[in-house]
């Protein structure tokens, strides 16, 4: 299968949209002409997994980090990330990231991380804020017509409730040029038109196809409608997720954690005497949701990168952490990768191999 039509079906399994604003997710090298027929699934495009990937044969390395964080200047073996970039190039392996957007998705690393430590009652932690609404001007005989366009396309779903919307009637008012053709109203003339305000939620993912489906749907030459964006929270997704485990304690559960994630450098901070019942759990660095884990009522956090100020902020507020580090919590998630690529591939018709990279855990116990 051609790269361009795989970048498209990952695209559509777990939009870039969903990605933090300062990530860089999807293709970082590649020909879109390029055939695909062995992809290697890994958590980092690091040396070792490159090296594997090419010894494997794989034409495309899909992974959750992507191949370079900070662009290099230079692509030569003095630097890190550009000798990788250069060595991929070379070989012809083709490079897709499925970041942050593969954190904050349903079934992504943070649903991953909540269903191996056992969490039931699971809701999202930090609930993304990339809602938008959409606002459009149709005259009523279309309203209809042109809402179903924007409903199937992803518009108006609040939660399980699905075809959300708000409508209010008024005038709408233009002089149309002489050679124009209006839907409503005449050329060459002022005109005051009875006109609908349609309004509706959109996930940011969503809002370019929401409006190449309603400008399909709508009778205008000149559609007037805005896009604002707005503060609510949504709770489908979101870095992060909270729930709940049978009570015990902070050091039992730290062990349990070691156990459940299979990482052997697990460290706690806390009272000794802390009793876990709510858990937050974020994968990678979980410094920046201390607080809103905090304010939701968890009595731990469990993450990784937790640096010293960190915890003395955590244990200000209450809250306490296990720190599973940032490969530990996230490397259970890569099967989880490879399915998402495996179902999104799968779909569309995909019969080449795909394979999972699992490297060795980077952090050892001293002595161990
Ligand atoms: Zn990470």
């Amino acid at each position: 299968m051609k790269l361009s039509e795989i970048e498209r079906a990952l695209e559509a399994a777990c939009p870039a949209a969903l990605a933090a604003e300062w990530d860089c997710v999807g293709l970082h090298a590649g020909d879109g002409e390029q055939e695909v027929v062995r992809i290697v699934v890994a958590l980092d495009a690091d040396g070792p997994t490159i090296e594997h990937a090419l010894s494997a044969g794989a034409d495309l390395l899909v992974t959750h980090h992507p191949l370079s964080r900070d662009a290099p200047l230079r692509f030569t073996d003095d630097d890190v990330d550009g000798e990788k970039i250069a060595s991929v190039l070379r070989a012809g392996l083709a490079v897709y990231s499925i970041h942050t957007n593969f954190d904050v998705t349903r079934g992504g690393v943070s649903d991953v991380l909540a269903a191996r430590l056992g969490l039931t009652d699971v809701s999202v932690l930090a609930g993304s804020g990339s809602l938008r609404k959409i606002v459009v001007f149709v005259p009523q005989e279309h309203l209809e017509n042109v809402f179903l366009a924007m409903a199937n396309a992803g518009a108006g779903h609040i939660g399980a409730y699905r075809e959300c919307s708000f409508r209010v009637s008024g005038e709408g008012t233009f002089t149309a040029p002489p050679d124009a053709h209006p839907a409503l109203g005449k050329a060459g003339r002022a005109n005051a038109v009875e006109e609908i305000r349609l309004e509706s939620t959109v996930p940011r993912e969503a809002v370019a196809r929401v409006i190449e489906a309603m400008r399909a749907a709508h009778p205008y030459e000149e559609i007037a409608y805005d896009v604002y964006e707005l503060q609510a929270e949504r709770s489908d997704v979101g870095f992060g997720r909270i729930g709940r485990i049978d009570p015990v304690s902070l050091e039992a559960f730290a062990s349990e954690c070691a156990t459940r994630l299979d990482v052997n450098t697990v460290r706690w901070a806390g009272r000794v005497d802390t009793e876990v019942t709510t858990v937050a759990v974020c994968g990678g660095s979980g410094g920046s949701m201390i607080g809103v884990a905090a304010s939701k009522g968890a009595d731990v956090l469990v993450a990784g990168d937790l640096r010293y100020h960190d915890s003395q902020r955590a244990m200000a507020m209450g809250l306490a952490l296990i720190d599973c580090g940032h490969q530990g919590t996230e490397a259970p998630a890569v099967p989880a990768l490879a399915e998402l690529v495996t179902g999104a591939l799968g779909a569309v018709g995909y019969t080449g191999r795909v394979t999972i990279y699992e490297a060795a855990p980077l952090w050892r116990p001293a002595g161990g």
